[in-house]
């Protein structure tokens, strides 16, 4: 029997242990704080002996040391003391479940009603970046000084709590009970918390009293501000100088404006390229003022030829500052100086599945059930709708399986949208996000999206003739994700389990049938629904037999594997192998259940049409499921036809499978997206300006216009105003030993440690794996903790966000990234002073798509890899000096930039700083003298 709590007495419960798996790992401390509304009452706190030495990891993780738990009682006595703490009492946890399941496998099953915190958080705060205890302390001002500690952090997750339930109690009245609705349709611990909490904005009913029959969205109806456009002609080229001027009107919008001969140059040269139809490339260096000096010309243009410009972004991050800052900053100081007033309209447009849908969303509320994670998104959704204008889901933070949940209620239909739904626009966000875009001269779009658009043909973008790329670096790799595809076993395993689920497709038909008449066609559509049963079952033996020949086949292979995942390339050689007609031999069977439950659905759908009137709201909406299954069921056979039996000459295919279970992934994409780009996008406009930071390697576009497809497009080179002279001071070690040479590792670890001495914390270190990433954080953390420095590492302290934050706000701190640190990460100001490259970010040679590229080439290590990696490495480069102001030392840590042929190339690349070659001692010196 389930303990219900004891008047409003809560017991908030934390645990460490040394890893993660409640089977093989133990329990090493326990704390816990018996609380209520005032405060905490009392506490209980215990080292526990695992029997067991503590991993690094976990020591260096929570501080608690070998002898501290050698010398701690046993869990089966530990246990005793702390069931008789908790009692009765509701338990209060951050991700608790994690931690009950642990101590249920140690032999302490607590039947306690208990609250997560986590899933709380998730729901009232739907727009925080992330979820974690100490994000959360931050995000409600909560001093969280002893992390992973376990008293400590179960005093935390009491105050998290507290905070929380009053943020739920302050809900509008209508909205906490649409929430207690859909938690009254499902068995979550949360059902209760949602019930029990006392509104105080009005008496809160005793019982749930209110049925959604249509989404609760106070203020959702206004509609979008477009308006006619009055377009003046009168402008020109000579307007873009003055409008840059240092007297021009910048001045009185921008604090401290200062004019940069830069930023009109390339302003004039996109200007001119947009009226004479041209296509450009431009690199613009740090500081120029970039995205200003597009902007102009193109809405200079768009105003005097009443034509639509679409720029295209890779990040959110330059989305946000072009809608936000940028283009707000261009239409005021344009409005004095044009005299016009309110001409410019602009707008951010993302893909259809970006949108919440709000037939979904009413359909979703009208389930009978919910999961726990169902109920929990529901719930969310159910608070941002009440204060969300776009519906976009980058708003706000969902889960990876919220993720997965979006789907069924996004705008993204594989057909049309339901007939019945077609006429509420003025109700549907996606519908207000297009007008907007179709009343904007200037629409903002991300490369995916503009990559889908052209793919589709166009219809998401509204008509444009005039297209600026920006972080046109991405724009290769971007196009490659959209041109490719993925196919993956758990995907479909999941998609069949739903499919034939209680909420399934067949189950709904059924329960629909039981609604009509005899004679309403009844007979027939449960025949098919038979027939629809016994494929799906077919489909699910013969899908299990195709991913197991696929999965023995990549096991088979003589390759490599890494402790993750395994990846096999699939070339004609692989195809030739023996044991590869056994995957066509599965696959063919699939092929053959494939078309005969498309054949039932298809008759499913005919007999559904025409059943009576009467049956037909509940016809409409399963004839909209079937054709979303069919579209579902085509794209799946055509994708595996090809990976399989029909393997197109200008894709490279591969297979990933992971190593914790046997799931196993296809994955197809275009060897060369320049011809595709330039066919399906670039030939159709008159205009394309492509920009970036990094287009160039050694001075020449060559590499990014054969990449791009844009062989013919002109260049143009425009250099930072920044004096990197003064500003960086670029190091690079005589004797600092190769990447493979054993003593390499200490070695890094000794620099970095010695630079983040001198530069006082300020430090990041960018990494190409994240295995050196980990052992050099195991290496440094000791050396640096006396210090009072803490080392932040990507994927080990936090996410990406997080650690930016973290990094931000403790300058004494060491940040240690991979990936997503090589670019688009701004650290202005103070907050970075010394930059180390561990190494140089060449790609892995058995990439797939890497080496089926790089076989293309003559000479592929010049043509391919050196460009290639240089752009990376000016991208590293870049974080150090972000304005005017900012002013460090950049560290280069492979020797190979010293030792190898191709090490000037890189050199030549950057920005001309002040340069040390010297040896790692005398490098010291230099550093410690440059920061001061
Ligand atoms: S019009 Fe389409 S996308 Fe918009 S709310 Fe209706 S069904 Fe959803």
């Amino acid at each position: 029997m389930i303990r219900s709590g004891v008047n409003n007495i809560y017991i908030s419960l934390d645990i460490e242990t040394t890893g993660l798996d409640n089977k093989t790992d133990e329990i090493i401390e326990i704390g816990a704080v018996r609380f209520n509304e005032t405060g905490i009452i009392d506490k209980y706190e215990s080292l526990v002996n695992p029997y067991k030495q503590l991993p690094e990891f976990i020591k260096d993780l929570t501080g608690i040391k070998q002898y501290e738990v050698d010398n701690a009682s046993a869990f089966s006595i530990v246990s005793q003391d702390l069931e008789s703490f908790i009692g009765d009492n509701i338990i209060i946890g951050q991700n608790i479940e994690f931690d009950l399941g642990f101590l249920s496998n140690k032999g302490l099953t607590l039947l306690n009603q208990y609250y997560d915190t986590r899933d709380i958080a998730h729901i009232i705060l739907p727009r925080a970046k992330d979820y974690s205890l100490g994000s959360l302390a931050r995000e409600l001002n909560i001093t969280h000084d002893n992390p992973h500690r376990a008293l400590a952090d179960a005093a935390i997750t009491s105050s998290v709590f507290l905070q929380l339930k009053s943020l739920v109690a302050k809900l509008d009245k209508t909205l906490l009970n649409q929430i207690r609705n859909i938690y009254s349709k499902s068995d979550s611990h949360l059902k209760t918390f949602f019930t029990t909490v006392n509104s105080i904005t009005s008496d809160a009913p005793s019982k749930i009293e209110y049925e959604a029959e249509e989404p609760y969205i106070p203020g959702h109806n206004e509609k979008t501000s477009a308006n006619t456009n009055h377009i003046r002609s009168s402008t020109g080229d000579d307007r873009i100088t003055l409008f840059f001027d240092q007297k021009g009107p910048l001045n009185s919008i921008i604090e401290n404006y200062t004019q940069r001969p830069q930023q009109n140059q390339l302003a004039c040269k996109v200007y001119k390229a947009i009226n004479n139809s041209d296509t450009l490339l431009v690199e613009g260096g740090t500081g120029v003022g970039k995205s200003m000096a597009y902007l102009l010309p193109a809405i200079l243009f768009s105003l005097e030829q009443n034509s639509r410009v679409v720029i295209s972004t890779n990040t959110i991050n330059l989305q946000e500052q072009l809608i936000n800052k940028d283009l707000p900053t261009v239409k005021k100081a344009l409005t004095s100086f044009l005299d016009t007033e309110n001409e410019l309209n602009f707008s951010l447009l993302k893909g259809k599945d970006n949108y919440l849908c709000l037939e979904k969303w009413g359909n979703l509320l009208r389930e009978n059930s919910f999961s726990k994670d169902e109920a929990r998104l529901a719930a969310k959704l159910a608070i941002w709708i009440n204060d969300t204008n776009s519906g976009d889901r980058n708003e706000i933070n969902l889960s990876a399986r919220d993720r997965i949940l979006w789907s069924k209620i996004s705008s993204a239909y594989s057909n049309d949208c339901p007939s019945h739904h077609q006429t509420r626009s003025s109700k549907c966000f996606l519908a207000i996000a297009r007008q907007k875009a179709e009343d904007s001269h200037i629409v903002v779009v991300n490369h995916a999206l503009l990559m889908r658009d052209a793919i589709d043909g166009g219809g998401v973008i509204p008509n444009y003739n005039n297209l600026v790329i920006d972080e046109a670096h991405n724009l290769e790799e971007e196009a490659t994700n959209q041109y490719g595809s993925k196919i993956s076993s758990r995907e479909l395993i999941d998609w069949l389990n739903e499919t034939n689920d209680t909420k399934g497709i067949v189950a709904k038909t059924v329960a629909a049938l039981e609604k009509f008449e005899a004679g309403s066609r009844k007979d027939i559509i449960d025949k098919v629904v038979g027939k629809i049963k016994l494929n799906l079952k077919h489909l699910e033996d013969a899908n299990k037999i195709l991913w197991n020949t696929l999965f023995n086949f990549v096991m088979n292979q003589d390759l490599s594997k890494d402790r993750r995942q395994t990846i096999l390339r699939i070339n004609h050689a692989t195809r030739k192998q023996p044991d590869w007609s056994a995957i066509e031999v599965s696959w063919e069977q699939n092929n053959t259940v494939l078309l005969d439950l498309k054949e039932n659905f298809l008759d499913l759908s005919l007999a559904l049409e025409n059943t009576p009137k009467k049956n037909a709201v509940d016809s409409l909406l399963l004839t909209t499921e079937i054709s979303d299954i069919t579209t579902k069921l085509d794209e799946f056979k055509k994708a595996l036809h090809d990976f399989v039996i029909d393997p197109h000459l200008g894709n490279i295919y591969w297979v990933t499978t992971e190593s914790n279970n046997e799931d196993v992934n296809l994955h197809t994409a275009p060897i060369h997206v320049g011809e595709i780009l330039k066919e399906k996008l670039f030939s159709k406009k008159d205009s394309v300006i492509i920009t970036s930071a990094t287009l160039s390697t050694n001075g020449d576009f060559e590499y990014t216009k054969d990449r791009l497809g844009l062989i013919d497009a002109e260049e143009m080179s425009v250099e930072s105003p920044f004096n990197y002279q003064k500003a960086v001071l670029l190091c690079l070690p005589t004797d600092m030993p190769n990447p493979d040479h054993h003593e390499y590792q200490n070695k890094l670890q000794e620099i970095i440690v010695e630079i983040c001495n001198a530069a006082n914390g300020r430090t990041m270190v960018l990494f190409t794996s994240h295995s050196a990433l980990q052992a050099t954080r195991s290496g440094i953390k000791n050396l640096l903790a006396p210090k009072g420095f803490k080392v932040l590492a990507q994927g080990l302290d936090g996410n990406p966000y997080n650690l930016r934050s973290m990094f931000m706000e403790n300058s004494n701190s060491v940040l240690l990234g991979t990936s997503s640190f090589w670019q688009g990460v701004d650290l202005p100001g103070d907050s970075l002073k010394a930059l180390v490259v561990a190494r140089l970010p060449f790609s892995v040679p058995t990439d797939p798509i890497f080496s089926a590229r790089a076989e293309l080439l003559d000479d592929p290590f010049n043509q391919y890899t050196i460009p290639q990696t240089i752009l990376r490495f000016r991208q590293g480069f870049g974080r150090l000096i972000r304005t005017e102001q900012d002013q460090g030392v950049v560290a280069i840590l492979d020797h190979r930039i010293l030792s190898k042929s191709y090490g000037p190339m890189f050199i030549n690349s950057l920005p001309t700083c002040t340069t040390v070659k010297s040896s790692i001692v005398d490098m010291y010196d230099a550093i410690s003298k440059w920061i001061k």
